[in-house]
C-alpha cells in the first residue's frame, strides 16, 4: 500500500497577464485532473504516481521485454484513456515522462543508441484523435530521455502495409489474424536496437506484428515500452 498523500501538485505560480488569462481560460474550460477529475490541475500527484507503479516483468511469446508503467486499471488508465479518447491533448507529457522513466529499466547497450520505433496508427485513428498518439509519444519520451543525457531518438520507420479491422471486439487469436503482416518497414533501419513504443499493450498481438516486422527487416529489436500494460 503506497502511503503517501494524493495532494495536488502546485501549478507554476503565474503573475500579472498571464495569470489572469489563466483564470479566464479556467473559467472557459476548468482545468481537471486526467486521472481523477480533481478539479484545478493538469494531472495530480496521486495519478502521475499511478503511472510509476511497473507491472510485474511481462515478455511476448517470443521472450521480448515488455516495459511497461503500470497496469492498465485504476488511475493509470483512466490517464491514458482521458489522452487518447478523451482528447486531453495537454497530459500527453504526463506519459511521456512516465515512458521516459520506463526506459531506464531498459539497459543501456554500450556505445549504441535507441531508437524508439512508434506501433503506426490506421489513418482512421489519426483522424478521430487529432494526429498520432503513438508517435508523438515516442517523439516526447526520446527528447525526454535525451535531457537526461541517454542518446534515444524516435524512429517512424513502421508503417501500416494494409487495411486492418477495427481490433475491437476481437480475441488473441482473431488480433493477431487480423494484424498478421499489417506492419512494414519504411526507409532505413537504425544502425541500434530498437524499442517497439505502444500506448497500451492487451493482447500483445499489435507489438509482436511490430517486432516481427522490424527483425523481419534485419532490426534488433530490445523489447515493447508501453504506458500500460493489460
Ligand atoms: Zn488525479
Amino acid at each position: 500500500m503506497d502511503p503517501a498523500p494524493t495532494t495536488p501538485t502546485t501549478p507554476t505560480a503565474l503573475t500579472g497577464p498571464a495569470r489572469a488569462l489563466r483564470a479566464a481560460c479556467d473559467l472557459v474550460w476548468p482545468l481537471e485532473c486526467a486521472g481523477c477529475a480533481r478539479a484545478g490541475l493538469l494531472c495530480c500527484r496521486g495519478c502521475a504516481r499511478s503511472l510509476r507503479r511497473p507491472p510485474p516483468p511481462a515478455a511476448l511469446a517470443d521472450g521480448t521485454p515488455v516495459l511497461a508503467c503500470a497496469a492498465h486499471a485504476g488511475a493509470a488508465r483512466q490517464v491514458l484513456l482521458s489522452v487518447k479518447e478523451r482528447g486531453r491533448a495537454d497530459a500527453r507529457p504526463v506519459l511521456a515522462a512516465a515512458l521516459a522513466r520506463a526506459l531506464e529499466r531498459l539497459p543501456a547497450p554500450a556505445g549504441r543508441g535507441v531508437d524508439l520505433v512508434p506501433v503506426p496508427t490506421r489513418a482512421a485513428s489519426r483522424r478521430a484523435r487529432g494526429g498520432d498518439l503513438v508517435a508523438d509519444l515516442a517523439a516526447r519520451t526520446a527528447a525526454l530521455a535525451r535531457a537526461r543525457g541517454r542518446d534515444v531518438r524516435a524512429a517512424r520507420v513502421l508503417r501500416v502495409a494494409r487495411r486492418v479491422a477495427d481490433q475491437t471486439g476481437l480475441d488473441a487469436a482473431g488480433r493477431r489474424a487480423n494484424l498478421a503482416g499489417a506492419f512494414a518497414v519504411r526507409g532505413p533501419l537504425p544502425p541500434g536496437p530498437c524499442v517497439v513504443v505502444d500506448d497500451v499493450v492487451t493482447t500483445t498481438a499489435t507489438a509482436a506484428e511490430a517486432v516481427r516486422a522490424l527483425r523481419a527487416a534485419g532490426a534488433r529489436v530490445a523489447g515493447v515500452l508501453c504506458v500500460t500494460l493489460a
